[in-house]
């Protein structure tokens, strides 16, 4: 039986692997980890570049990419199928915590993660963006003031509102990640329209997971009022 081709996540974990030990060690000793990422298991690859201090956040980013994606409305996926065609299949995410200049995240032009930075066999061709997000701002961020507020009365109650909080993070942070790979792949496309597609994202997909909420919250009521019938 033929064997199946390795995806481009596994080829790059192989090519990071590979690496003599003396700079995968350096690379570790200044902190640096990389943590790999499929869009709902495909391309684009993500590999999230982050200090061994953000763990967390990284973790959060990979969810946003396997699992969060998976789940959002239709409507809200088929918004980027030409631009997740036309994107880099490899994309390198920087896990910062803050940015200087205040932004949530940035393109970059060149690809200056270091064992990303020049074109390499074991990518298969494949070509590398680079951008970096800053996710301490990403969760503060208010993407929707008023409906954010709305939606968080609604859960104000312990586990779910911890639940509410992370799954409304996982969004912001996928609808950020989506609008800068927007403009690597349509440079110039205005900013009001690049936008304008991921705050729908984010507006629908986040009202997707609220109905949803309420309405498996309601039934379980349902259900333990119907065992006193
Ligand atoms: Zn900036
Ligand atoms: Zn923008």
């Amino acid at each position: 039986m033929e064997r199946k081709a390795p995806s481009l996540a596994e080829c790059v974990q192989a090519y990071l692997d590979s690496r003599p030990s003396l700079t995968g060690g350096l690379e570790w000793l200044r902190g640096r980890r990389y943590r790999l990422a499929a869009l709902a298991g495909r391309t684009p690859v993500a590999v999230i570049a982050h200090s061994w201090r953000d763990e967390r956040a990284a973790r959060q980013v990979a969810l946003a990419l396997e699992q969060e994606w998976t789940r959002v409305p239709e409507s809200c996926r088929s918004a980027y199928t030409e631009i997740l065609l036309l994107a880099p299949q490899l994309i390198v995410v920087q896990v910062r915590r803050n940015n200087v200049c205040g932004c949530l995240a940035h393109r970059h032009v060149l690809v200056t993660e270091k064992p990303f930075a020049d074109p390499h066999e074991a990518f298969g061709g494949a070509p590398v963006g680079e951008m970096d997000i800053a996710v301490k701002r990403v969760e503060a961020w208010q993407a929707l003031p008023l409906t954010d507020t709305a939606f968080d009365a609604s859960f104000l109650e312990g586990s779910r509102l911890e639940e509410f909080r992370e799954r409304q993070f996982r969004l912001k942070l996928l609808s950020i990640l989506l609008h800068e790979t927007n403009h690597l792949v349509f440079p110039h496309e205005p900013e009001s329209s690049v936008r304008e597609r991921s705050l729908t994202f984010y507006r629908v997909a986040l009202a997707a997971y609220v109905a949803y909420t309420i309405q498996t919250l309601s039934l379980t009521i349902d259900r333990s009022f119907s065992r006193f019938g």
